[in-house]
């Protein structure tokens, strides 16, 4: 090893984080609402007014219409904007990070590990999580193609060592 970098992660539970801003948003007069997908948008004089939305657990579809449209739709964002027929340049790359939940005892202490050189090129993390413990289960347990090939590539990473 040549050398090391120290850095500082943030860390803080993501479900109170989600639900704090669902409280902060109905607070403020909003209303939050699930599993409902925006499938096309409403247009008026070239301008996006609203969307029609799929109940995706009743299967009705509504129209809502709004002042403003915000397409945050994350790595389906480009799904989105194609709704609009126009032509639109390519604008993301999308990846896609996975989590896997480990026993405390696989990398005991508290200090984090950044492997910044895989195989690959992407960034391998290990954090201990202060509310995890030795009952954290192997992987993420979705059994998904995806887990199943991040989980195989995770596991030939810790093994074939550094690059
Ligand atoms: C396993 C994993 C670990 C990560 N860890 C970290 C980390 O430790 N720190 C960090 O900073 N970042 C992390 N990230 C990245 C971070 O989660 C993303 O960068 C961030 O969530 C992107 O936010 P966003 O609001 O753009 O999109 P998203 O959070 O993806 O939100 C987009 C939303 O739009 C919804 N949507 C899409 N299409 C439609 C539609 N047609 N109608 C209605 N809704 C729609 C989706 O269901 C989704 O809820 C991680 C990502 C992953 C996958």
């Amino acid at each position: 090893m040549r050398g090391g970098i120290l850095y500082h992660d943030g860390q803080f539970d993501d479900t109170r984080y989600a639900i704090s801003l669902l409280r902060t948003l109905e607070d403020l007069g909003g209303v939050a609402i699930n599993y409902v997908e925006a499938v096309a948008l409403l247009q008026s004089g070239g301008k996006t007014i609203g969307i029609t939305a799929r109940d995706r657990e009743g299967d009705a579809s509504f129209d809502l219409r709004a002042k403003v449209v915000i397409n945050a739709c994350g790595v389906f964002a480009e799904e989105t904007l194609a709704m609009e027929h126009r032509k639109h340049e390519a604008m993301l790359s999308v990846s896609q990070g996975t989590h896997f939940v480990l026993p405390h005892s696989f990398m005991a202490g508290t200090t984090a590990l950044m492997i910044p050189k895989t195989a690959d090129g992407r960034v391998l993390f290990a954090i201990p999580m202060a509310w995890l413990d030795d009952r954290g289960d192997y992987g993420c347990g979705c059994g998904s193609r995806v887990c199943r090939a991040a989980r195989s590539w995770v596991g030939e990473e810790v093994h074939s060592g550094p690059h």
